[in-house]
């Protein structure tokens, strides 16, 4: 005879921030609940966050750092839960913490301060969180429970949460069964792509620039949608650095991305200048006031960097500053999820409720965090609408 489920009032499917924020919140009010997790760890990609140091939210959040298909679909959630209320509980642990450029605030010390606090507040709610379960069916029995089936038994509950995230760094425990639970219960899910991820370059290009990996560069990137002024990074693979990681969520496959590498200069100018002043010094040495000397040779030739300002024209000079400041490229790809830190697409919007993540398909369903089609911007944007997605759950499970 099959054993008996295990009964509780909500089931989480995910121990990361999504689910644990839900899990705190449904057990403040009182309800039972049982997080589960293949997962040999809760929060794994908390800890990784961040370079170790969890970019957990951002000074500024506002639905225009947010993709989907459904852009107003964020809004209600983020409003509810906001970036203060998750800073409010960060000061109340007295997690130390500061700000980066653009907002984003950063773990001092480590990403595992976040975690703690998360799992106190679990600890405080009672949550009871079983790693190591591996999900093999879910049902959804006659009475309207659930049941989910795992390598350590069986779950019945009212409630079912999936947070089980998307699909970057399957390394770090990323499966698709979010997207597969919603489609089982009939839910359109948008397609999925890795967002916030290197580019892989041409082989020419992978040539031309290897000589310049490890240097980055205070840069405007662009296409014709969006813009981003960060850095960007030359890699032994290609392209990174924030600047890319943005832009890679905005791009289409064969498209041209522009990159100006001196955005706050005017080039044609500053160098007319200089030649007045001082015409017998090198472009090399002048530019490389404002660029690391071996981009400039990269990009310029060695040959006209080694002349001196006086035995080059005003044409030659716009000519210099169409190559530094209107660099077009082609990527070839991107690294993908083995290491986005994003998933897009997921599950459509417009078959959840803003307010409570509840399915609009079957009650008692909920998906909450990077399972959904909402993709923040870098800058701490994902974790916020974790949280601000977890938090709307837990007041209604
Ligand atoms: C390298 C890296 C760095 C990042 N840094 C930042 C940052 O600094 N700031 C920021 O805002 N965002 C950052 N992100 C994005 C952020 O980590 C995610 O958007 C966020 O963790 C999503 O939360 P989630 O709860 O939806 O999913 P996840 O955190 O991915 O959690 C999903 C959970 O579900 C579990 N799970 C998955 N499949 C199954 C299954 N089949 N059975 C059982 N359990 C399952 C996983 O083990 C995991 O514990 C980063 C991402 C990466 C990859």
């Amino acid at each position: 005879m099959p054993e008996k489920a295990t009964q509780t009032d909500v089931l989480i499917i995910g121990a990361s921030a999504s689910g644990l924020m839900c899990a705190i919140e449904a057990g403040k009010r009182g309800r039972k609940i049982i997080v589960l997790d293949h997962a040999n760890k809760a929060g794994k990609k908390i800890l990784m966050s961040g370079g170790g140091r969890c970019n957990f939210t951002n000074l500024t959040i506002n639905a225009e750092n947010f993709i989907s298909h459904n852009p107003h679909f964020c809004k209600s959630a983020l409003s509810r839960y906001t970036q203060w209320d998750f800073i409010n509980m960060v000061e109340k642990y007295q997690v130390p913490y500061h700000e980066r450029d653009l907002g984003k605030l950063f773990c001092l010390n480590r990403a595992k301060d976040i975690l703690n606090m998360l799992l106190s507040e679990c600890e405080k709610s009672r949550v009871e969180i079983r790693l190591r379960s591996e999900i093999t069916t879910i049902e959804h029995a006659e009475d309207s429970t659930y049941i989910v089936n795992t390598s350590q038994g069986s779950f019945q509950a009212t409630s079912l949460v999936i947070a089980s995230g998307g699909l970057s760094i399957p390394k770090m425990c990323a499966s698709p069964l979010g997207y597969k639970v919603a489609e089982q219960f009939g839910h359109h899910i948008w397609p999925t792509t890795a967002g916030l991820v290197p580019f892989t370059l041409q082989p020419d290009d992978k040539e031309k620039f290897k000589k310049l990996s490890g240097i980055a560069v205070y840069s405007l990137v662009s296409n014709e949608r969006i813009e981003f002024k960060e850095n960007i990074l030359f890699t032994h693979r290609g392209l990174s650095g924030p600047a890319i990681l943005q832009i890679s969520s905005y791009w289409q496959p064969g498209e041209a991305i522009n990159i100006n590498l001196l955005p706050d200069t005017d080039i044609e100018d500053f160098l007319k200048t200089r030649q007045s002043t001082q015409p017998k010094i090198t472009l090399k040495k002048v530019l490389g006031e404002l660029l690391p000397k071996q981009l400039l040779i990269t990009f310029v030739g060695q040959e006209t960097v080694e002349q001196d300002l006086q035995s080059l024209s005003h044409k030659s000079f716009s000519e210099i500053a169409r190559k530094l400041q209107q660099w077009q490229i082609r990527p070839n790809g991107t690294e993908g999820y083995r290491t986005a830190e994003v998933t897009l697409g997921g599950v459509d919007c417009d078959e959840l409720s803003s307010k409570t993540m509840e399915s609009s398909k079957v009650t008692g369903l909920y998906f909450i965090g990077e399972v959904v089609d909402v993709s923040g911007w870098l800058g701490g944007y994902n974790f916020q609408w974790a949280w601000s997605s977890g938090w709307c759950a837990g007041q209604v499970v």
